[in-house]
Formats: structure tokens, sequence, C-alpha cells
């Protein structure tokens, strides 16, 4: 046992195994050193061969079998002459100043993904719950920096809530970078504003922006004035189901006024579905509940238009039947039509847009149930940084 190769497995070839001092049931320390010629300063790069003194460190390595094993490493101090300063040795492996190693690190990362809580990882490991923090979330980092790819060519962008700020009482937003092609969430920013979009140093690192395509937002004026902005050479895309909430959610409203707020009433999902999906005697029944309510019957045949709107193949009928829709709901009395219909007048072109390429926020959207599992997962997020490794790990 006590050969290079055995190092080797380690991953920490440079080392070479002095003596086993101790092999129990629960754990086997090892006493290594490292034997180069020489070393290179730190700090001025020259050779140096001139050993000063030693020193003994007790590193923690991923356990063998459920055996904890310790490394009691000698490391030499050498004598750099230019500096005039003695230097310690470092050793592939092992980071400056930390008493694990790197394979124990990723030991710890596997471990916290794998097992039910941190508290079992702790426990197996015999480590503390800061030693397990930091290395795994210092883990996720190293990974999710191994996506360099440019932007890709669809991008959809959300916002979730992400935490209370205690201190102005206000809810604090998360904005999530989905690509479509790659299926994954490539940036999380705090923040929805185009000020702190901007000012997001990883999200301006990202290159390749004036290559993206199509991005798919829903209706907020902030998002749709951040990409324009962001992405020049993209077409933006209202996202269809946002759209259809903004004809629900009247719906709702007048349905209310009828029927009061009971949600197990089954009329109030019965209206809402799309009148082709539901069962012909079913809709005679909606359509009898129609002429009983007539103030609600004129915001459900917008509704409906706007369900078959969404139906039609090509971009020119589509423009046409938006044009003959928007100049009939000109014509209502009802206040929230009117305002309706200047939001869609507003966003027309990226409404249309959506027959272009079909494109829609769903996958966007999947992503930010994930983001919301993650969140109430760990019980909350103190630390953004953390939040956004998670995420974009998961999603990888
Ligand atoms: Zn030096």
């Amino acid at each position: 046992m006590l050969t290079n190769e055995f190092t080797q497995t380690l991953q920490l070839p440079e080392l070479k195994i002095i003596k086993c001092l101790r092999t129990g049931k629960l754990d086997s320390e090892f006493e290594l050193e490292k034997t180069s010629q020489f070393e290179v300063c730190p700090k001025c790069a020259t050779r140096s061969w001139t050993i000063y003194d030693h020193v003994w460190v007790r590193i923690k390595d991923a356990p063998i079998r459920d055996r904890h094993i310790y490394l009691k490493i000698k490391k030499r101090r050498f004598y750099c002459k230019k500096c005039k300063k003695p230097f310690t040795e470092p050793v592939a492996g092992i980071r400056k100043g930390f008493r694990t190693t790197e394979r124990f690190r990723k030991h710890i990362m596997w471990c916290s993904d794998n097992f039910s809580n941190l508290s079992q990882v702790q426990r197996q490991l015999d480590i503390s719950s800061s030693l397990n923090h930091k290395a795994y979330y210092e883990q996720l980092g190293l990974q999710i920096k191994t996506i360099q790819n440019e932007w890709a060519t669809t991008i959809g962008i959300d916002e979730h809530a992400f935490r209370k700020n205690k201190k102005g009482g206000y809810r604090e937003f998360a904005t999530i970078f989905v690509e479509y092609s790659h299926k994954r969430v490539r940036e999380l920013a705090l923040g929805r504003s185009p000020g702190e979009l901007f000012s997001n140093e990883k999200l301006m690192a990202i290159p390749g922006r004036e290559n993206v395509k199509n991005v798919i937002i829903d209706l907020s004026k902030t998002y749709h004035r951040f990409a324009s902005d962001f992405f020049p050479n993209a077409k933006i895309v209202a996202d269809r189901f946002h759209v259809m909430r903004l004809f629900n959610n009247i719906v709702n409203q007048y349905r209310k006024n009828c029927t009061g707020d009971k949600r197990k009433n089954p009329i109030r999902k019965l209206l809402l579905k799309r009148s082709a999906d539901v069962d012909p005697h079913v809709r005679r029944a909606v359509n009898r509940w129609l002429d009983e309510n007539p103030s609600v019957q004129e915001v459900y045949y917008y509704k409906e238009a706007m369900h078959r709107f969404y139906r039609i193949k090509g971009m020119k009928h589509a423009k046409r039947v938006l044009i003959k829709l928007t100049d009939q709901m000109a014509l209502s009395n009802l206040p929230e039509i009117k305002t309706l219909r200047k939001t869609i007048c507003q966003w027309r072109n990226e409404i249309l847009q959506f027959f272009e390429n079909g494109l829609t926020n769903g996958r966007t959207e999947g992503f930010n149930r994930v983001a919301k599992l993650i969140q109430r997962n760990a019980y909350g997020f103190r630390n953004f940084e953390n939040y956004r490794r998670r995420l974009i790990y998961r999603t990888m």
C-alpha cells in the first residue's frame, strides 16, 4: 500500500508516503513529503534549492470506504535569495492555506448534492457546517465557471421574487436569463430594472450580445427597454400566455361581480378555458350562463377572439385579424376593454412576432418554478450569489 501509486490515486502525485501512522476502523493517517529538488518562489519566480526549515501540516482528504483520511505533510520552507525571505512549498491538489484537499472539497459537493440534508453530510464526513457551506458553494462556483459560450440566439427573460428586504420592507426580485437551445439558465441577476441589469458585471461579461436573434419577455415595459438596449439586433416576442392572462384577468373580474369570489365555483375555470376545449354539452351550459350574465358575455367574447387569434397560421393573416379585433374593441363601452386595447396596440409588433417563430416563454416559466423550488428547499437564501450558483448549476 505504501507506494507512489497510492498517492496517485489520492490525486496528489507530487507527494511520497514516508510512513503510515495509523490505519484504524474509523480513520487512517499517513505521513507524506514532497521530493522535488527545487521550488520556485511564488513572489519573484526565482528557483531556490536552499531549504530553510520544515513545517508540519495536517490535511483532511476524502474518505476511503467510509474511513476518514488524514495526511500529515512535512512541508519544506525554501529560502529565496532575491526576496531574502523563506517561502513554503506548494502542493498541487491542496490550495494555499487550506486544510482540505481539492478532492475532498469536490466530495463534499457531491455529498451535499446527493444527500437529503446537509446535517447528514456533516455527520458522514465529520466536518463543520461552515466548511460544508464554504466548500459546497466554492465548488459550485468553479463548476458554473465552465460555461463559457456566447449568448444563445434565443433568450427568455423573466422575473421572480427573491427575498424581502427587511430594512426597506420591499420585495427584491431576481431576473432569470434562459438559453432556449441549451435548455439551461445562463445567468441570474439581482433586480429587474435596466439600471440594475446593466451594472451587473457577470451579465455584461458574457460575449455575443449582438448575435441574439429572439428575446421573449412578458408584457413589462422595463424588460422591453432593457432587452432592446442590451440585445441590439434581437426581435422581441411578447409571451402569448401573458397576453392571454390580461384577458383572463378581466373575465375573472367581471365574473366576480356576478358570482362573488368563491374559488370553488365551477364556472370560474370554465370561463377561462378555450371554449373549443370544453365538452359540447358543457359549452352549451356555459353559453346559457353567459346569456343570463350579459356583462361577462362581452369580455368573454374578446377572450375567445384572442384564443382564436393565437390559432392563426402566418403573420399576414394574423396582422389583419389583430387590426380587426382592436377596431372592434375600440367600439366597446367597457373601460377595461379600452385600456386592454391600448396595451395590445402598444405591444402590437411584439405580439405579432409570435407568428414568425412560435416562441413562448414556457421554458423560462419552467425554470422559474425550479428557482422557487430551490429557494424553498433552502428555506430562502440570504446570500444572492449562493442562490445564483445553486440555480445555474442545477440546470447545467
Ligand atoms: Zn522571491
